[in-house]
């Protein structure tokens, strides 16, 4: 596979360059309306969507390139690659980057924080291997399109974040979608989240210069932890936690994320 981080992390500083002046406006607007298909198997409950959210044809085809193009770069789990088809990436992102919501690039999302790219997404929850009612921790909600995904897959999640503005209204929009089994919370996510743990699966989606103790303790035995760690650029390491006292520490590719960062930041 190849790496698109270091690209990405450059496209992404341009962007934000150019929205710097235009911050203040950088809010979801309530303008989408949405038809999600009818026979989709997964828990987005159909139905119940808002008026307001809308998945045109044109964002439907957009959407099944963007999963053969990641089949194409060697994204090879299904559930995964279906997952990414069922959930309209265009919702999480501010609508002057409606259009580009299917290529494979992060976007600004606020707050300095990027909507991480397809490939990523992929990457990191195909190394998770959700099974139905998998127990994950996120950190890092952002636009909460990850939650999304892990949800879509079956998961239950708690997804921690540090930026206010954001765990505001990735919450706001989650629940708006329907997702009942993504719950949100305000938190600096280096202590995890004690007391819903154990987690079956963890995933950190900030680069870490390591990794924080309390995210391995709160790994059930038999866990999976995916963290990028490293300092200008991030390896992704997925920890194993194979009983009390052992874990099994293994080492991917290079990427580029933005920084895991301790503390919160009110809005
Ligand atoms: N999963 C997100 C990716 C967002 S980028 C998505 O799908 O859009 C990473 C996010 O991690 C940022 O929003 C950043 O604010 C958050 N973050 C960084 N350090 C954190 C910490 N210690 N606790 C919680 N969130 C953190």
């Amino acid at each position: 596979m190849t790496n698109p981080g270091f690209e990405a992390f450059q496209l992404v500083k341009f962007c934000e360059r150019k929205l710097s002046s235009q911050r203040q406006n950088y809010f979801f607007k309530p303008y989408f309306r949405c038809s999600f298909p009818e026979n989709h198997k997964f828990n987005i409950r159909s139905g119940k969507l808002p008026a307001k959210l809308k998945d045109t044809y044109k964002q439907k085809g957009m959407r099944k390139r963007m999963v053969e193009s990641l089949r194409r770069r060697g994204i090879e789990d299904e559930a995964v690659l279906t997952a990414m088809a069922a959930v309209p990436r265009h919702f999480f992102l501010e609508k002057d980057f409606e259009d580009h919501a299917y290529e494979d690039k992060p976007f600004p999302i606020g707050c300095e924080q990027t909507i991480s790219q397809p490939f990523t997404v992929a990457y990191q929850t195909a190394m998770l291997n959700i099974q139905n009612g998998d127990k994950v921790l996120e950190i890092g909600t952002g636009s909460g399109y990850q939650a999304a995904i892990l949800s879509v897959l079956g998961a239950k999640v708690y997804t921690v974040e540090r930026q206010e503005m954001l765990y505001f209204r990735s919450k706001v929009l989650l629940a708006e979608l329907g997702f009942r089994t993504v719950h949100c919370f305000f938190r600096d996510g280096t202590k995890g989240l004690p007391e819903y743990a154990p987690f079956t699966k963890i995933l950190a989606t900030a680069g870490a210069t390591g990794i924080p103790e309390p995210l391995k303790a709160q790994l059930a035995i038999g866990g999976i932890l995916v963290i990028p760690v490293g300092n200008q650029v991030q390896k992704m390491l997925k920890i194993t936690r194979l009983s009390e006292t052992e874990f099994k520490e293994e080492a991917f590719d290079n990427f580029r994320f933005v920084p895991f960062l301790g503390g919160i930041e009110k809005a």
